[in-house]
């Protein structure tokens, strides 16, 4: 049964700089362009890989370039994509040198019989797999070093496609000044994102440490998995994690039948959908907060 594309994106839940937010908007139309053409001929997968991809490019976003820096001044990101198909899943954690970290977890998707892999042996299999590696310097921009930036902007995608297939991604630098090492929500299964045909797709943003402990992508899915609908879902997800946790973070979520939905109880998350009908690119802020 053929089903409408749907492809839904986020820049992030921070303390975005009002001057940065036009930029945002721009970029979240450019991921929805170059994920739409995708989903046009391809997969749901090809879809948040290419949309990802194109924010990890936008130096705007906390992503591949324009990455935040750790307390030592380096660059080091966590990537997650996952087919809701097949439950299939690639991801990346503390890499350096790559400019599309979600590039490489889509090779780990179809290459790898693991998951998730980390540091310079993630670096290492990335490039065996065809991935060009940068100089970590490369992904540094004059923004991030002056510090100008400690907003937590990761950015992610979920889509639908005309079979039916859902899939989420996510892509981050993490959180500024984080300690060398650390890994966040990201790249973890069920909380950086999810995607189960059966249930929903969802990525998600924010602080990390809270996000993981409570599996957010996860938790929303499964409300959406017996019928509660995206917004309510979003909603019920962004209020536990400030409930639980007194966190903050947003959530982009989509259901099989191309419901969808974002919810943030941050200051700004710059977010947008892509429907053979229409194209909206919005700012969310703090409800909740
Ligand atoms: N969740 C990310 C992390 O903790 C940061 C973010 O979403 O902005 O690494």
């Amino acid at each position: 049964v053929a089903t409408a594309p749907v492809l839904v994106v986020h820049g992030g839940a921070g303390a975005w700089q009002p001057e940065l937010l036009g930029a945002a908007a721009n970029g979240i139309h450019a991921a929805l362009t170059a994920g739409w053409e995708r989903l046009r001929d391809g997969t749901a997968v090809d879809a948040v890989e290419a949309a990802v991809a194109a924010l990890e490019d936008d130096e705007t976003f906390n992503a591949g370039r324009g990455s935040c820096l750790t307390s030592d001044g380096r660059v080091q990101m966590d990537a997650l994509i996952m087919d809701g198909g097949t439950l299939a899943a690639g991801a990346v954690a503390c890499v350096e040198r790559l400019r599309n970290p979600v590039r490489a977890a889509r090779q780990i998707l179809e290459h790898s019989p693991h998951v998730l892999f980390a540091g310079a042996d993630a670096e290492r299999l990335a490039e065996q797999l065809g991935l060009t590696l940068c100089d970590n310097e490369a992904l540094i921009t004059d923004r991030q070093r002056r510090r100008l930036s400690d907003s937590q902007d990761t950015v992610g995608a979920v889509a639908l496609d005309a079979a039916g297939g859902l899939a989420a991604a996510t892509s981050t630098g993490g959180m500024a000044g984080k300690a060398p090492g650390r890994l966040g929500d990201s790249p973890l299964i069920g909380c950086g994102g999810y995607a189960d045909n059966e249930a929903g797709a969802a990525s998600t943003t924010g602080w990390g440490e809270a996000i993981m402990k409570l599996l957010l992508a996860k938790w929303a899915a499964d409300r959406l998995r017996v019928g509660i609908a995206p917004d309510r879902a979003a909603t019920l997800a962004i209020d536990y994690l400030q409930r639980r946790l007194n966190g903050s973070g947003g959530i982009i979520l989509l259901d099989r039948d191309g419901g969808y939905a974002a919810a943030s109880n941050a200051p700004a998350m710059p977010w947008g959908v892509k429907t053979a009908r229409q194209e909206l690119v919005q700012e969310l802020q703090g409800e909740l907060a």
